[in-house]
C-alpha cells in the first residue's frame, strides 16, 4: 500500500526543460529558473546553441557556471543538447519548456519558437515567466559588453561568473 502510494507520487512528478545559450547564466536566468520551482519538481537547464550568436564561453564553461550556480540544488540538473530542442524532449520524455520572457522584443522569437516547435512535436507546452522588474531587461549580451568594457557585473550575474567574465577579459579590479 505505502508502495503503491509512493510510486503514485513519483509518477506524478512534474518535469520540465529550460533549455537555452546561458552564455553566461544571469541573475535574470537564476530568478526564472527560481520561479519554476515553485510548481515544477526536477529542472533541466539544457545549454544548447543560438543559432545566431557567437558564443563567448565554450558549452563546457557555460554548463560548470550553471552547474557551480546550482551545485547544492538536487531538484536541477545541468544538461546540454545539440540540435532540435524537440528531438531532445522527445528523447527525454518531457513535454514541458519553460522559458522566459522579458520586454516585448523576446515576444515575436518566442513567439516562433513555440509555434514552430508545436508543429514538429504537438504535445510539447511551454511556459512563460516574467523576472522580477530589475532583470527585465538584463541579458547575457549586455553582462559580455559590460565586461567588455572593464564595468562592473556583480549586481547581474552570479558570483562564479563573476570570476569567469574577469577571467575571460582579463579584468584587474
Ligand atoms: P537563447 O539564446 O536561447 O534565447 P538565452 O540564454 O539568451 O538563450 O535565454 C534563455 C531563456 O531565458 C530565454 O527564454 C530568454 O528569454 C530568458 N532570459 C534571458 N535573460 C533573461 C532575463 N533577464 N530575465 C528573464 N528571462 C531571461
Amino acid at each position: 500500500m505505502v508502495q503503491q502510494e509512493y510510486r503514485y507520487i513519483r509518477r506524478k512528478e512534474r518535469l520540465a526543460v529550460y533549455p537555452g545559450s546561458f552564455d553566461p547564466v544571469t541573475n535574470g536566468h537564476v530568478d526564472i529558473i527560481e520561479r519554476s520551482l515553485k510548481f515544477i519538481d526536477r529542472l533541466i537547464i539544457s545549454v544548447t546553441h543560438h543559432p545566431v550568436k557567437k558564443p563567448l564561453f565554450s558549452f563546457r564553461e557555460r554548463m560548470e557556471m550553471l552547474q557551480g550556480v546550482f551545485q547544492k540544488r538536487r531538484e536541477i540538473t545541468v544538461d546540454y543538447f545539440d540540435g532540435l530542442l524537440v528531438d531532445y524532449l522527445e528523447k527525454k520524455g518531457i513535454y514541458l519548456v519553460i522559458r522566459g520572457l522579458r520586454a516585448v522584443s523576446d515576444f515575436d522569437y518566442e513567439f516562433q519558437m513555440v509555434l514552430t516547435n508545436r508543429k514538429l512535436l504537438p504535445q510539447i507546452e511551454t511556459i512563460f515567466l516574467t523576472p522580477r522588474e530589475e532583470y527585465l531587461y538584463l541579458s547575457s549580451s549586455l553582462v559580455k559588453e559590460i565586461a567588455r568594457l572593464n564595468g562592473p557585473v556583480e549586481k547581474f550575474v552570479p558570483e562564479i561568473v563573476v570570476k569567469k567574465l574577469k577571467e575571460k577579459f582579463s579584468l584587474t579590479h
